[in-house]
Formats: C-alpha cells, structure tokens, sequence
C-alpha cells in the first residue's frame, strides 16, 4: 500500500475532524454508523454526508452495507493521515520523504522536521502479513484484549478493526521501551514522538548489519562491530530485558563512525560532546534539502553518500567535507557505530520463556558473526567459537549467577563501546512493565501503564520528557467557539477511559495544509 500525504493539502479541518470521528467509533463498532460519526464529529454547519463521500473518493474510508446499515472505517491510509496529521499539527514533522525500510510489520519513512533535520517515522503494520501470527508472537494482543474497556462492553478480540488497536499498542511499546533506553544511554535512534501507529525517531546513518559488505569490512571493524552487538544483549539482560528480535536485521552499522547517537553515550562518559550540535550536524549530510513539500520523490535517501551540502551566498550548492569520526581503531580506520532498533517485542527477563528467547538472540548473533562475517571468526567453529564469544555474551546461566550475586558488570572488557549501568541502580523491565509480568498485566490497562510508568521512570531519573503531547495539542487551540460543542464532546480521553485509537480532538484545531 502506498502513502501518500498529498491528499492531506486539500483537506479541511472538518474532513479531520469527520475522519477521527470515525475512528472513535471503531472503538465500538466494526463499521460505524453515520448518524454516530455525524454525532461525534458535530459539526456546526453539517455536511458530513458530503465529507464522507469525499474522505471515500481519496481512501481514507470504506464503506460497508453487510452489516445492515450504511458503515464506515477507517483505512489504513486514513489511520496514516490522521497520525501525520497529528505529528505535523505538533511541530514534530513539516514533510514526509522516502519509504527507507520495510520491517515485517512496518514501513519506514524518512520526514523533515519544521527545522529542517531528518527524522524516521515507523508506521507499525499489524496484521499486515498473518494476524494470526500476531497474535500469537505479540504478548499484548491478549492482554489488551481481554482486560480493556468492560465499561463499554468493548470486545477487540471480536473487532475486526484490532489491527489498529494493535498497531497503535506496538507502537506505544516501541516508543517507550525506546525512550527509556535512550535514556539510559544505550545506542538506540532519538526517540522523538509518537502518534497513534507511529513512532518518530532520529535517523540512524549507515545500513543494517545483514547489508554491509563483508568485503568491505576489515577484521578489526567486524571485530568491533561484535563487540558493540554482542554487549548489547548482556547489557539488556541486566537491565531486566530481553530484545527478542537481536540480529542482523535490528543492527544498524555506520562503518563512517559519525553516527550522532554513539556522541551522547560519548557525553555520559566524559561530559564533552552537546548533543543537539551532533544531532543537527549527522542528520544533514545525507541529502540537500529545502521547502518541502508534504511529499518528496527521490530527494531524501538515508543510505545515500556521506556528503553535507548547503547552499551558500550565490544560491549554488556547495559540498562539504565529511566530519571525522568520533573514534578511530588502533589501525586507523574509523571505528563503526552499531545502533539498536526495533524494540516493540522486548520482554522482561522474568518472562516464562526469557531463557530460550535470549538464547535466541546469542545464537542469531553468534551465526552472523561467526558464519557470515567470517573476517572476524576465521574459520573457527565450535568451541572456539563460544571461548570467543563467552567472555562478550554470558549465558543465561552466569546472568542469573550475577543476578544472585549482585555483580553490576555485564560481561566482557568492551566497556569502552557502552557505559555499564547497575541492574542494581535500575530495572528496566521493572520501570516499563515489559511483558513476563503477566498476572500483573491482565489486571491493567498496559498501554497506559507503559506511559505512567515511563514518566515515572524519567522523574526517577529526574529527567523532563522533551515532548508532551497533550500540552502541544492545547496550544494549537484558536478560540473559536465554532467548534466548542464539539470540543467538549471530544474531549481528551482520561486516563480511566482511555481512547484506544487515538484522541480525537488532538488535530482538530490544525491549521489546514
Ligand atoms: P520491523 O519491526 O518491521 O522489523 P524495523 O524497526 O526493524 O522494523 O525497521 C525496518 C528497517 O527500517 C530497518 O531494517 C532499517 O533499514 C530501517 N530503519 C528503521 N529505523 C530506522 C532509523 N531510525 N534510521 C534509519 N533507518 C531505520
Ligand atoms: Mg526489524
């Protein structure tokens, strides 16, 4: 399916508001009726018949007579509008670019911020390949299904409208598993938002490991690479977390060295580097960009040339050199930068099956490196080869040994790639409620548990989140009392009676594209 932003310029506020009313009404009803979505969406002046008819024609809608009467739904175009629409009427975003990766269950676009930086939105797809296998491989399906919403005698496990539900739960993970271990200076993208379906994050240079060039790699780069790899897992482990998904796939590798995240764990360590100077510098050198439109061709690659450019006095464009890289390895070759993506099927290590799924992920990494990426194994096989990874990834065994005793290392001598933070200082899994707490899960509503428990942990950490949402939103507010009624209707959902896809009133005083 195609994402195209473009219809959104001709859209009023009143298509906006008519297009979340329907996805307030998913909440209940498969396919909503439209004397409930004309009701909810109250527009003073009426008309939504006609704005239905329209939000149809560029297919954001579908409409359905089987059930008896005339209903709607939203499409997953629709359900991406809405999300863009948010995050642009937050500031967050001001143009959308090219589709730079497709997960299992995700698309992933490059977008501009208003100031001009790169950003990545994920658009989290679930469903979209077996919704079966969702359901089977993704812990919160069942507890949000069956915990949520008795008030309103809401069944999503009987919805076919789940794959929303669903998405927007595995994007809620995803961007506060993310938040938190940004936070603790693990090399993950900038968390950045997160809207309905859609997490927007920094745009991490370089390609996943799976598509680096062996040849291209020398051995000591593929060395490093390891050992970034490999701590991470350990790492997890002793903040009470497993990454489930822990291979080629989910490691980004900047074999340039310049990649802005690894510059704030460098800031941790020694205080030295600002952030924001990295951040605005590394996201520029991909691409030549300006006044953009909602929508970019072929403008915006992430894995395009390491070149900066800017426009300079006579208006020509100008190359610059690329920056140094951050570290260099004893040979002289910049050392790479492997960033962790992917995050939304995380689970505790006191998950029932958190042994077999880390054992999973040592064994992915343990193929890759020692298979693959032969230049760093040489041939050796077998026990050699756990001699070599041995003292980088302890086994389950040593991690609950440690556990027992309290030892705060996470194994190996690569602490100059990350900075070692004590399980004893902070349990992750703890603070985020990751899965493996499932008596505890069932009795609560998660996806909000996911945010109390981020923002507790950020004041634990005595850390101000950079983004609030519900603030931003209000300040878009223009006083007009065309739309008071309705606003009062549509009001923020509290935290008792959340709104599972989504406020409805979060855009509706966006100014119009
Ligand atoms: P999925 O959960 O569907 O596997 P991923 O998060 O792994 O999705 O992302 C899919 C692909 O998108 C990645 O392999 C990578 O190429 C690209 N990607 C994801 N996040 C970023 C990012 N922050 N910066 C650059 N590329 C990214
Ligand atoms: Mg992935």
């Amino acid at each position: 399916m195609k994402l195209d932003p473009s219809v959104m310029r001709t859209m009023s506020r009143q298509d906006f508001r008519v297009l979340a009313a329907v996805e307030s009404g998913m909440k209940s009803h498969s396919l909503v009726p439209i004397a409930l979505i004309t009701s909810t969406a109250n527009l003073r002046h009426g008309g939504t018949a006609k704005i239905l008819s329209s939000l149809l024609r560029d297919k954001l809608l579908s409409h359905d007579q089987s059930c008896g009467y005339d209903g709607y739904r939203l499409t997953n175009c629709g359900y991406d509008i809405l999300a863009l629409h948010n995050l642009k009427t937050r500031g967050i975003i001001a143009g959308l670019g090219d589709k730079i990766g497709t997960g299992k269950e995700s698309d992933v676009y490059v977008a501009i911020t208003p100031q001009n930086t790169q950003i990545v939105l994920k658009f989290h797809r679930l469903g979209r390949t077996s919704f079966r296998d969702v359901k089977k491989k993704r812990d919160y399906f069942m507890v949000n299904a069956l915990s949520k919403n008795k008030k309103q005698g809401t069944q999503y496990r009987t919805l076919p409208n789940s794959w929303l539900f669903l998405s927007r739960t595995s994007a809620l993970k995803e961007y506060a598993f993310m938040k938190s271990l940004y936070d603790v200076g693990y090399p993950t993208p900038r968390p950045v938002g997160q809207n309905r379906h859609v997490v927007a994050m920094g745009l991490v240079r370089g390609v996943p490991l799976y598509q680096l060039h062996t040849n291209r790699v020398s051995a000591e780069q593929a060395e490093s690479i390891f050992r970034q790899s490999a701590l991470l897992a350990g790492r997890l482990a002793q903040h009470g977390l497993v990454h489930c998904d822990l291979n080629e796939f989910n490691l980004m590798v900047d074999l340039s060295g310049v990649q802005a995240r690894i510059a704030r764990t460098r800031e941790n360590v020694d205080g030295e580097t600002d952030e924001r100077d990295w951040d605005d510098d590394a996201t520029e050198h991909y691409v030549r960009h300006s006044g953009l439109p909602v929508q970019t061709k072929g403008a915006l690659s992430a894995h395009g040339p390491l070149q900066k450019h800017h426009i300079d006095g006579t208006g020509e464009a100008v190359t610059e050199a690329p920056p140094e890289p951050l570290e260099r390895l004893e040979n002289g070759e910049p050392k790479p930068i492997v960033t962790l993506i992917d995050f939304p099927q995380m689970v505790s290590t006191r998950h029932p099956n958190a042994k077999e799924l880390y054992e999973r992920d040592v064994i992915c990494l343990k193929n890759f490196f020692g298979k693959k990426l032969r230049c760093f194994v040489e041939g050796e096989t077998g026990d050699d080869d756990d001699a070599k990874f041995g003292g980088i990834m302890p086994t389950w065994e040593e991690l609950i040994a440690d556990e027992e005793n309290g030892d705060a290392t996470c194994g190996g001598d690569g602490a100059d790639d990350v900075t070692l933070v004590s399980k004893a200082q902070l349990r992750l899994d703890e603070e985020l409620k990751a899965s493996g707490y499932s008596e505890e899960d069932a009795a609560r509503d998660s996806e909000l548990a996911y945010y109390e428990a981020h923002q507790q942990m950020s004041r634990t950490l005595g850390r101000v989140d950079d983004v609030d949402e519900e603030d931003s939103d209000e300040e878009e507010d223009d006083n007009s009392d065309e739309e008071s009624s309705a606003e009062e209707r549509l009001e923020e959902p509290t935290d008792n009676d959340c709104n599972d896809f989504g406020s409805v009133n979060d855009e509706d005083q966006a100014p119009e594209l």
